[in-house]
């Protein structure tokens, strides 16, 4: 039988990895710069941090959930997104009494049982930060202004910034009612999905892809139009304090994000790229997350992005990052003498963070100077009875193919200098 990886789960390969680590680390240089510390957080959590952060209503915790019992008849749930786990994090570590603002980051695997399509996997990689503690604007353009940071180190320049205020539970509860009242008139021409949305979560049916939805809410009610004061001034403060830092954004009154968690702020990061059009990055203020978990009242906001729909979107403007310039050696030893020689030189420039390799696999010169070239080296040096004689190597460049002489007493001293001096 042959065996082969799960539907919707792929390896991501040593060839690739460079782009992967890329991506990690100036993510979390960024985040460092603003303040952002990162938290782990287990990959499964009792099913009710889903049911009770996500929400219960919502088609991530109803069908997309990898939900099991354990052996001791618990309900486990594999996360299948980071903001509920850390807000429990968040409660059961006591970060609610340490001095605010707890500003959190995170690289996290997450899993949803999802259509498999191009970029969209069931185990999928996220990056995020959520930021508790402050429910003035200032912290959310603050936010934005790090996610806007992170995509000019990786090169993209015109992400469109887009905006929405979906109030809060009060402003909602009232606007819930008008929009019912307008989709109830017109409840034959929704999908059925939406039918179903139509009491629990009726503003999810402006979010709805299906054509015949977006034709009968095209003029709906928008929750935005009917904000209470405290929601009005928030989003206006919002958009000053982005003006403030120069982060150009339109509103888009129909931006409602996915989860039930989410209050006033939501936002999201478009690319406007050809064939890679939608949505890269999203989050929101989720200011009732932590009292409905029994934390009290703590303001928060956060976001996430996906890791493979942003490597596509690198990959299609041509931004991959560049060849790995690590220094990396391969010594190829002549005969039997040298080979305790080569491991231990090997030894010593990897003590000294230069990487290093020769064979182990009992190749012959001729076989391990093939490989060598193959395998992407960056130097080659090539040690027999010779070079024990004289005391002196040769080190060629594999890339422009330069060769120069070193003393064998100081090789290592000198390499260090010359690649990382
Ligand atoms: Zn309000
Ligand atoms: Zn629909």
């Amino acid at each position: 039988m042959k065996l082969t990886a799960p539907k919707g789960t792929r390896d991501i390969l040593p060839s690739e990895i460079g782009k992967w680590h890329f991506v990690e680390k100036q993510f979390m240089e960024v985040c460092s710069l603003f303040g952002y510390d990162e938290i782990r957080i287990p990959t499964f959590e009792s099913t009710e941090v889903f049911s009770r952060g996500v929400g219960d209503d919502t088609d991530v915790v109803q069908k997309e959930m990898y939900t099991f019992d354990d052996k001791g008849g618990r309900s486990i749930s594999l996360r299948p997104e980071g903001t509920a786990g850390i807000a429990r994090s968040f409660i059961e570590n006591g970060m609610g009494s340490m001095p605010f603002p707890i500003k959190l980051c995170y690289n996290i695997t997450a899993f949803r049982y999802e259509n498999v399509q191009k970029g969209r996997y069931r185990e999928f990689h996220q990056l995020g930060a959520e930021a508790f503690g402050s429910a003035g604007p200032r912290v959310d353009a603050e936010l934005i202004s790090m996610i806007s940071l992170f995509f000019r180190r990786l090169g993209i320049y015109d992400s469109m910034l887009r905006i929405n205020s979906i109030g809060c539970p009060e402003c909602r509860k009232k606007y819930n009612d008008s929009l019912k009242g307008f989709l109830l008139e017109r409840y034959e021409g929704l999908c059925k999905v939406c039918r179903d949305r139509y009491e629990a979560n009726p503003l999810r049916v402006l979010d709805c892809k299906d054509e015949r939805c977006k034709t009968v809410t095209a003029e709906a009610p928008l929750l935005s139009d009917s904000l209470c004061n405290d929601c009005a001034d928030h989003f206006v403060g919002l958009q000053e304090a982005l003006s403030d830092l120069d982060i150009d954004y339109e509103i888009d009154k129909r931006i409602v994000r996915g989860l039930d968690y989410y209050t006033r702020t939501v936002f999201e990061f478009i690319s406007e790229n050809v064939g890679t059009q939608g949505t890269i990055c999203g989050g929101g203020r989720y200011d009732g997350l932590i009292d409905q978990f029994g934390g009290g009242c703590v303001p928060g906001i956060g976001f996430a992005l996906g890791v493979e729909r942003l490597l596509m979107e690198m990959d299609s403007r041509g931004l991959v990052p560049g060849e790995n310039e690590k220094v990396s050696l391969y010594i190829a030893s002549i005969g039997d003498e040298t080979v305790a020689l080569a491991h231990r030189l090997c030894f010593d420039l990897r003590k000294n963070g230069i990487a290093a390799e020769t064979d182990l696999t009992g190749r012959s010169f001729r076989a391990a100077l093939k490989y060598a070239g193959k395998a992407g080296f960056t130097h080659l040096m090539i040690i027999g009875k010779d070079e024990t004689d004289s005391g002196v190597v040769k080190l060629k460049s594999l890339k422009d193919a330069s060769e120069k002489d070193y003393d064998l007493t100081d090789l290592v001293e000198r390499l260090k200098e010359e690649f990382y001096g």
